[in-house]
């Protein structure tokens, strides 16, 4: 038999006090203490999106503000006529005003004439007008002439989700609140609380669910979750949630996290064939992928903190998110995001998510820009350093090797080069020279040459060794090795150049 007295979840678990209300502590304070002090203002603005209590609040507040028996903590008794005629919706001192329908002049005209007769004794007449931005520029015009010298015991209090659109004269007039998106932990609390008192059993992964697809509209989960525990009578499980959502299951993007860290392509065209033969929408499919990767960006960035999930689910997060580097989770959240682009317009979406997925598994092995640039920058000074590369100014500007490199063992495969005439030494002194600077380094007797004695270049030639005394000159001999490591780098023109001189 259908039960006539049913009321839905979001009416049934309304706040009917302020200390019942979710996630707008500093709006509940700020009221509370108007009432405390008696400074209530004589109009009242609250903004904010869709479900996140804004005629609720207000609801409250008219009703804490004709209640004949506050509590203590200035909360409404709930008891009184006057509150309970609110409750009812039969109060004639708390009208509600849809600002939707009821936009025109005359109707605003209607609220001011009626705002001029008394309240019952010891009330205000309170004028609640929901969605007040759609007023038009006539009814606000009108309006304001009220607000402008508001009957004594006459308070307006306006809802809307668009505050952009009133006229900043009625603005600044009004005590202005902005309600923001209530938190995914305060939602799931007052769902499990909900499922305490029809004492139904569901998991914290399922209420997570709810929450999360809610985006900060409490109202919102709580319709969502009269649907789901209509949905079935036993216990609510994520999976039960992800059925009715028409979500994959969350192994199937954990299961991709294991197809990227072991480049397995082949699973892009399993995971779109399961999206697809499960009948699940497309679109959320893409929408929890890039939850995902945004779950596994924060655990990679932020660990376990920054994670607003169950305990279960964060452990397997903080799991997956090894086989991601951070560099690599900001690049598959951007390209994601850019991807859905291309994916509304594809005129063969299925194609078109097998080519994305592909792409995510493949990115494993790709590089940024800014790491490949690095590390040819680091390449470059490794070999500056190890004077292995030969600078532009060609042969005679490069510095000798130190001196415990002269007798380095050459590589085989690099034929010996004639020492240039620039060069000016001659080969027997060659050998008289090394390995160490001793008195042999002078010009023997027995050469037949002579050995011409060259003062360092100070523009030219590198630092003396330590080991040798300034004393000492130098000897522009080049040996083997070096013109070794020199030939190895040198290009066809250096080679040129040396055998032209
Ligand atoms: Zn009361």
């Amino acid at each position: 038999m259908l039960d006539t007295k049913y009321q839905v979840i979001a009416r049934r678990y309304r706040p009917r006090l302020f200390r019942e209300v979710v996630g707008q502590e500093a709006a509940v304070t700020t009221l509370k203490n108007a009432l405390r002090f008696g400074k209530v203002a004589h109009a009242y603005l609250f903004c904010g999106s869709r479900g996140v209590g804004k005629t609720t609040l207000a609801r409250l507040f008219a009703k804490a503000l004709n209640c004949q028996e506050k509590t203590e903590g200035f909360e409404p008794c709930n008891q009184c006529a006057s509150c309970q005629e609110i409750s009812s919706g039969q109060s004639l001192d708390v009208i509600e005003i849809d600002g939707a329908s009821n936009r025109g002049i005359d109707d605003v005209r209607q609220i001011n004439e009626t705002a001029c007769y008394s309240p019952s004794p010891g009330r205000y007449k309170i004028y609640i007008i929901d969605e007040v931005h759609m007023l038009t520029k006539e009814a606000f015009n009108a309006l304001l002439k009220t607000l402008e010298e508001p009957p004594e015991r006459a308070k307006f209090f306006f809802a809307t989700t668009e505050p952009h659109k009133v006229l900043p004269t009625i603005l600044s007039r009004c005590q202005r609140f902005d309600l923001g998106r209530i938190q995914i932990p305060q939602i799931t609390h007052k769902l499990s609380q909900i499922a305490t008192d029809l004492h139904r059993i569901v998991e914290p992964e399922a209420l997570h669910l709810i929450a999360h697809f809610a985006d900060g509209a409490l109202r919102d989960a709580e319709s969502l979750f009269d649907r789901i525990l209509c949905f079935t009578e036993e216990t609510v499980t994520a999976e039960v949630v992800r059925n009715a959502l028409g979500l994959i299951s969350q192994e199937s993007l954990f299961a991709l996290d294991t197809a990227f860290a072991n480049a397995n392509t082949s699973f892009a065209f399993e995971l779109v064939e399961t999206v697809f033969s499960s009948g699940k929408d497309l679109f959320h499919f893409f929408e929890q992928l890039i939850d995902h990767v945004r779950s596994l960006s924060v655990a990679r960035l932020r660990g376990e903190n920054g994670l607003q999930l169950p305990t279960d689910l964060a452990a397997k997060y903080l799991q997956a998110c090894k086989f991601y580097a951070p560099t690599q989770c900001l690049y598959l959240l951007e390209y994601l995001l850019r991807a859905e682009q291309t994916l509304q317009k594809s005129s063969n979406p299925r194609t078109s998510l097998e080519a994305i997925v592909l792409h995510y598994i493949q990115s494993r092995h790709r590089l940024p820009v800014e790491v490949l640039v690095r590390r040819l920058a680091e390449l470059e000074q490794a070999l500056l350093s190890k004077e292995l590369v030969p600078t532009p100014k060609a042969l005679d500007q490069i510095p000798a090797p130190p001196v415990q490199e002269r007798d380095a063992p050459t590589p085989k495969t690099i034929e010996p080069i004639p020492v240039p005439p620039r060069v000016a030494v001659s080969p027997p002194v060659q050998k008289a020279i090394a390995p160490s600077p001793t008195p042999e380094l002078k010009p023997t007797p027995f050469s037949p040459f002579k050995a011409q004695v060259i003062k360092p270049d100070p523009l030219v030639a590198p630092p003396l060794p330590q080991s040798l005394s300034p004393d000492v000159p130098i000897i522009a001999a080049a040996s083997q090795s070096r013109y070794d490591t020199l030939m190895r780098f040198a290009s066809v023109e250096l080679e040129g150049t040396l055998k032209k001189d």
